[in-house]
C-alpha cells in the first residue's frame, strides 16, 4: 500500500472458541485447563487433506471475518476472565505482526501457538521470547510428503522444533498418521529417533488419526492398531510421553511417570483427571516431569 508492505490479515480473525487445552493437542501444559482459541484466513502451506481448508485455503475477502485490533483482543480475554490463548486453526506464522503486537500488550496471558512449523528463524525466536508453548506439526519424515502433499519444507519444521526447544518454550509434537502415506515403521522410526537425539526424550509425541477430508476423500481413516503400533515403536525407542490423538482409547492418552511407571493423569476423552502429580512432580517417586501446572 502506497508502496509499504502490509500484513492484510492483520487483525481479520475467523474463528473464536473456547477449547479444551488437549484439544490444541497439549497434553503437558496446564492440564485439564480451557485455552480461548482465534484463527484468521490463509496458509503458508497447502496440504491436501486439510481439515480447516475452508479458512487456510480462503483468499482474503472470500471468507467473512472479523476485525480485531491486539488492545480489543486483549480487553476481551481480560474481560472474560480468559488467562490462556491459542493461535489456531490455521497457520499462526503468517500472522506474525498481529500476534507480535498482540503478546507485546498482554504479558498476564499465556500465548500459545499450534503451528505447522514453516517459519524463518529470526520471527520464530522473536515469537518465542512472548509464547508459552507450542504444539508444532510434523507431517511425515520424508522430503518428497511436504513437496507432494503440502508445499512444505521437512528440514526448515525440523529446524524450527529445534530453534523452539532452544528458546525453552514448552514444545508438543503432533504427527497425524495417513494410511499408505506416513505411516511405515521405519519413517516413524527415523522422526522418533530425530526427537530422541535433537530435541528430549520428554517431548510429548501425538500420533493423531487421520481422517478423510478435503482432497483425500479416498483415503481410509487410520486403524486405531496403527496409532497403537507406532506409539509402542516410539516408546520403545526411549520417547518418554507418546499419546494417540482423535480416538477415544484409555490406553493411549494417559501420562505415567517415565521413572516408576505410575499414572500420574488419567484421560477420557476431554476429561481429564489429575491423580498422581504435586507440581510436577510424581507422588509416587518425586521425580519432576516435564509438566506445566
Ligand atoms: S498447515 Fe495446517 S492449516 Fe495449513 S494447509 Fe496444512 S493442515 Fe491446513
Amino acid at each position: 500500500m502506497d508502496g509499504k508492505l502490509v500484513a492484510y490479515n492483520y487483525g481479520r480473525i475467523s474463528t473464536m472458541a473456547v477449547d479444551p487445552i488437549e484439544k490444541k493437542p497439549l497434553y503437558h501444559f496446564h492440564p485439564g485447563s480451557s485455552i480461548f482459541s482465534i484463527g484468521g484466513i490463509g496458509c503458508n502451506m497447502h496440504c491436501d487433506y486439510c481439515q480447516n481448508y475452508s479458512i487456510s485455503q480462503s483468499p482474503i475477502g472470500k471468507k467473512r471475518t472479523t476485525y480485531k485490533s491486539p488492545a480489543d483482543l486483549v480487553a476481551f480475554c481480560r474481560q472474560q476472565g480468559y488467562t490462556q490463548m491459542a493461535f489456531t486453526y490455521n497457520e499462526p506464522s503468517i500472522w506474525y505482526e498481529y500476534i507480535r503486537d498482540t503478546m507485546d500488550l498482554a504479558p498476564d496471558i499465556d500465548m500459545v501457538l499450534v503451528s505447522n512449523g514453516m517459519i524463518n528463524e529470526d520471527p520464530l525466536k522473536d515469537l518465542c521470547k512472548g509464547i508459552k508453548a507450542i504444539n508444532i506439526d510434523v507431517k511425515a519424515f520424508r522430503d518428497e510428503f511436504y513437496k507432494n502433499l503440502c508445499g512444505g519444507d521437512l528440514e526448515a519444521v525440523k529446524s524450527s522444533c529445534e530453534i523452539a526447544y532452544a528458546s525453552k518454550v514448552h514444545l508438543e509434537l503432533t504427527y497425524l498418521v495417513i494410511p499408505g502415506y506416513n505411516d511405515t515403521v521405519d519413517e516413524v522410526l527415523k522422526f522418533v529417533k530425530w526427537a530422541h537425539e535433537h530435541l528430549s526424550p520428554d517431548i510429548p509425541i501425538h500420533f493423531t488419526r487421520f481422517h478423510p477430508d478435503y482432497n483425500m476423500m479416498a483415503v481410509r481413516t487410520t486403524p486405531v492398531d496403527t496409532l497403537l503400533k507406532l506409539q509402542k515403536v516410539a516408546e520403545d525407542h526411549g520417547m518418554h510421553h507418546v499419546y494417540v490423538g482423535n480416538v477415544l482409547t484409555d490406553e493411549g492418552s494417559n501420562t505415567y511417570c517415565p521413572e516408576c511407571g505410575e499414572m500420574v493423569i488419567r484421560r477420557t476423552g476431554y476429561r481429564v483427571h489429575v491423580s498422581g502429580l504435586s507440581g510436577n512432580r510424581c507422588n509416587y517417586c518425586g521425580h519432576r516431569l516435564n509438566i506445566i501446572r
